[in-house]
């Protein structure tokens, strides 16, 4: 899927560049006060599939608000008659009783029939979104098929141990459900891509895939969600045996730093991806010219300032790609001779945009 800065701004993400305005250099991309570094900004992925009245989404969307500001936590949280997607992050003592209260608002947790919420954690150095937004939407995350909703958490789930032991004893199929950007920059060792640009066409994909039905099958995504509805759409293509690891990658690599992934997480906030220590990628920022992940270093062709774009756009051979920015290939193409950055220093590391396909975990 094509990354665009008019999804980020949905997304609730960083202050933009926008090809006619420059942001000065000293200007704060982050509201409130400035992050203390020595205390790491904790972050929350989680999800759960229990019905929600839709009568009652509003209320829930402004109670979950509130009780996020309140705490001065940040983050995109999706709610649907299906259940409930969110990324939220913040200090760790903010986090703790933001899950309690929202348990008991949505009527999930450890005591309720719903079960406990499953939080996948990881870190940052500042806060990864700009304020707390609750959006109400069809599904919580997007095949495009609001029927397919899976009934049970733990059907077909493999916790990390479990998937990590049959990687090493088992001939199976491993398949990665994300976008193929997001394969690109790891993966676990020997996955089928099935070359997905976003969530939606995976049904599709996947019946082209031509992967026998009878073969065991390992599916994983970044948090799990996405896996959840994928297993059902395989399952009603056919496919006998099929499993997900439970939590997904972020899940594994809190348990396996070391096991058989390959690679980079990528994550849907400013830091791109996260190491397999779960800790902000030091290697990959956003492409300037079509927002997926990039890592060639390139000195711009219009104002020499260092940055790096992805190797899709320096391979489409259009010079105007060579540059920092849209307003640097923008002035490159129409031949203006200029020397001045047109960087805004918002956009590096990825403040610009992000996935459109946000609430993927
Ligand atoms: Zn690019
Ligand atoms: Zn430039």
């Amino acid at each position: 899927m094509a990354i665009d800065g008019h999804r980020a701004k949905e997304l609730n993400l960083w202050p933009m560049n926008t090809d006619s305005k420059i942001v000065s250099p000293t200007a704060s991309p982050i509201a409130g006060p400035a992050p203390d570094s020595s205390e790491p900004i904790v972050v929350s992925s989680f999800y759960q599939f229990i019905p929600l009245e839709e009568a009652q989404l509003p209320e829930l969307r402004q109670k979950l608000k509130e009780l996020g500001e309140s705490l001065g936590l940040k983050g995109l949280f999706l709610l649907s008659t299906e259940g409930f997607n969110a990324t939220v992050s913040g200090p760790r003592e903010a986090l703790n009783p933001f899950r309690s209260q929202m348990e008991a608002l949505l009527g999930t947790g450890e005591d309720s029939p719903a079960g406990p919420v499953f939080y996948k954690d990881s870190l940052a150095d500042k806060p990864v979104f700009l304020k707390m937004r609750v959006k109400i939407r069809p599904e919580i995350v997007t095949l495009g098929n609001p029927q397919v909703v899976p009934q049970s958490a733990v059907n077909h789930h493999l916790e990390p141990e479990e998937w990590h032991r049959i990687l090493q004893d088992e001939d199976v199929v491993v398949l990665d459900t994300r976008n193929r950007y997001e394969y690109e920059i790891g993966k676990f060792k020997g996955a089928i891509d099935l070359n997905i640009d976003e969530f939606q066409s995976f049904p599709q994909k996947a019946a082209e895939s031509g992967i026998p039905k009878d073969k065991k099958i390992l599916m994983y995504c970044t948090g799990g969600i996405r896996c959840e509805k994928a297993l059902i759409e395989m399952k009603n293509q056919g496919y006998r045996e099929v499993y997900q690891l439970n939590g997904g990658i972020i899940n594994y690599l809190e348990r396996f730093p070391q096991g058989h992934w390959e690679g980079e997480c990528f994550v849907f906030d400013y830091r791109v991806a996260v190491d397999s220590q779960l800790k902000p990628s030091k290697t990959y920022g956003l492409c300037p010219h079509c927002g997926q992940p990039a890592k060639e270093k390139i000195s711009c062709r219009q104002c020499g300032h260092e940055d790096v774009v992805c190797n899709h756009c320096l391979g489409s051979g259009d010079p105007a790609l060579h540059t920092c920015s849209k307003n640097c290939a923008h002035h490159f193409r129409m031949g203006h001779k200029s020397t001045r950055p047109h960087l805004d220093p918002l956009r590096r590391r990825g403040l610009e945009s992000t996935s459109g396909s946000r609430g993927n975990q």
